[in-house]
């Protein structure tokens, strides 16, 4: 396993780790420029931020601070009603495609959608089957347009909590499975982000990850569970301060031969985002180096 110990060449920064500080929104080239200040060398951007900045401001100012992209967040949200949002999510689908390569991302990051409706308050049917049946044409349909633009889809899956709103596919077994369908060969154009918070607790998580191999692990999330937990979505923990044995996954997934970034991605409400961003950049870095 890499030694993080010395220095944080390998700390990617999710941005909306430091994005609401105090409750207000924080731009993306503000960001930027604080992680390179802190000679932070990558980050994952959010659409929404690359869209409110401009994506050509925002390729300018990565490349002008030697920045990578660890991923690109999100793809996804591919389950709808009827066939014109199936075709709406499709098409938004190719667009974060081209802004991932705009970006020179590693990965576009897909989460995969649940229950449509759910995500704004009602589920408009109960057929979690159904929508696993849409997740695999979409990204089936993605894949041809993300391979001939050279650019690797992640499937991110999620922990069960967020299978009607957010994401269906909620272990590495089921993201693989749907690799494996799609992407027989292993070709490294489809394959897995795999973050502790979401697939920690997964005993079969060890043997998904020699599973997965080098070709599928296209990207690596860490934060850490709290306990108690106080807010299903936006109370993640900073790396060392819950109960994620962070080490232990790092070595499973390096022992594949994965030698990418580690990405730090925490929503928190009441406690990191009510701190300054240097402040938590600053902890990000130095956790960085001694819990993960
Ligand atoms: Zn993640």
């Amino acid at each position: 396993m890499r030694d993080f110990a010395q220095d944080h060449r390998w700390l990617s920064i999710n941005t909306a780790t430091v994005r609401k500080q105090h409750g207000v929104e924080q731009s993306l080239p503000d960001i930027l420029e604080a992680c390179a200040q802190r000679g932070i060398r990558a980050v994952s951007p959010w659409r929404d931020q690359v869209a409110a900045a401009g994506l050509d401001n925002i390729s300018r100012l990565v490349k002008t601070h030697g920045l990578e992209l660890s991923g690109y967040c999100r793809g996804g949200m591919f389950p709808a009603v009827d066939a014109a949002g199936v075709r709406a999510a499709a098409d938004d689908n190719r667009r974060a495609v081209d802004e991932a390569c705009a970006l020179n991302a590693a990965c576009l990051v897909l989460v995969v959608g649940g229950l449509p409706g759910a995500l704004t308050g009602k589920a408009l049917h109960k057929d979690i089957a159904r929508s696993r049946s849409q997740v695999h044409d979409g990204i089936a349909a993605l894949l041809e347009y993300a391979k001939a633009n050279h650019m690797p889809l992640a499937i991110e899956p999620l922990h069960p909590m967020y299978a009607a709103d957010r994401a269906c596919i909620n272990t590495l077994e089921h993201a693989l499975d749907v690799c494996d369908a799609l992407d027989p060969a292993s070709t490294g154009a489809l394959g897995v982000a795999v973050d502790v918070y979401h697939v920690w607790w997964d005993p079969k998580l060890q043997a998904q990850i020699a599973r997965a191999g080098k070709e599928r692990l296209l990207a690596f999330h860490v934060c850490d569970w709290l306990t108690p937990t106080t807010d299903l979505l936006n109370d993640r923990g900073m790396m060392g301060d819950g109960v994620i044995d962070i080490p232990k996954i790092r070595d499973w997934v390096e022992a594949q031969g994965f030698a990418g970034y580690s990405e730090v991605e925490i929503f928190s409400t009441s406690n990191w985002w009510q701190r300054g961003s240097g402040e938590v950049l600053d902890t990000c870095i130095a956790r960085h180096k001694t819990v993960v």
